[in-house]
């Protein structure tokens, strides 16, 4: 399982643009059941017309949301594709369709749409970062808002990093520690993610502040502090 698809609870969908939109918690559901129905009862695979048609009627539904950059396309090929409706994914994937081809049908094309990875899917820690987002996470808009996160994970593991402790140290020793924040990330106003947020400035030499800054947003004084003792021997969060 990947960090776009960890398992059969939830996952993750920030890049095809759903997160972006300026809506909020019930609104994403609301959107997200309401394109699964429309797309199965309106979509035969064998009449390949019907799917620009879906994203035609979509794309006028949808046009009038607002969004945090509107710059970014919303597809609205992203839907349920459990019977359960809780874990999101594209529903013209070539594994639905058997069309390895099939999402041409979208804005961008099948060459982006399976070539593309995220920041924080490209790390070498992934595998790990998805194990602590899934211990973290309740549903797939709080799994999004984890696994699409690139800013803060970054900062977290180059903080780390700064001071000289292995990263597999972030992963056991303070995993205690580092799910709190998690936790505090989730329940922040929704910062409407799509993963193609950029750095705006290099964090090199300034590895702490970075990170301080991001979480002065969570307005926990504890957290602050705790981070603060980082590279102290005894480490009071982290057990
Ligand atoms: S934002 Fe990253 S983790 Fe999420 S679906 Fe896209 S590539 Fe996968
Ligand atoms: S067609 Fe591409 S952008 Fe649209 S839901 Fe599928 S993977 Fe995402």
């Amino acid at each position: 399982m990947s960090l776009c698809q960890p398992n059969e609870k939830f996952s993750c969908g920030a890049c095809c643009g759903l997160f972006n939109l300026k809506i909020d918690f019930n609104e994403y559901k609301n959107i997200l059941q309401e394109r699964t129905e429309v797309f199965h009862k309106t979509v035969d695979f064998s009449i390949r017309w019907t799917m620009p048609e879906y994203r035609k009627i979509r794309e006028n539904k949808e046009s009038n949301y607002p969004k945090k950059d509107d710059t970014i396309y919303n597809c609205p090929f992203l839907g349920y594709i459990d019977e359960n409706r809780n874990r999101i994914g594209c529903m013209i994937h070539p594994f639905f369709t058997g069309d390895p081809k099939s999402q041409n049908f979208s804005f961008y094309g099948a060459g982006i749409c399976q070539a593309y990875d995220c920041k924080n899917k490209e790390k070498d820690s992934a595998n790990e970062w998805k194990k602590l987002f899934e211990e973290v996470a309740q549903n797939s808009v709080e799994y999004t808002r984890l696994a699409s996160n690139h800013i803060l994970i970054n900062r977290i593991e180059k903080f780390f990093e700064s001071k000289q402790i292995p990263l597999n140290l972030l992963f056991s020793t303070y995993r205690k520690f580092i799910k709190s924040v998690l936790v505090l990330e989730i329940n922040s106003p929704n910062k409407y993610l799509t993963s193609f947020e950029l750095e705006m400035e290099s964090i090199f030499g300034r590895e702490e502040e970075a990170l301080m800054e991001y979480l002065e947003n969570f307005d926990d004084e504890e957290i602050l502090n705790n981070f603060k003792k980082v590279d102290q021997e005894k480490f009071p969060g982290s057990t």
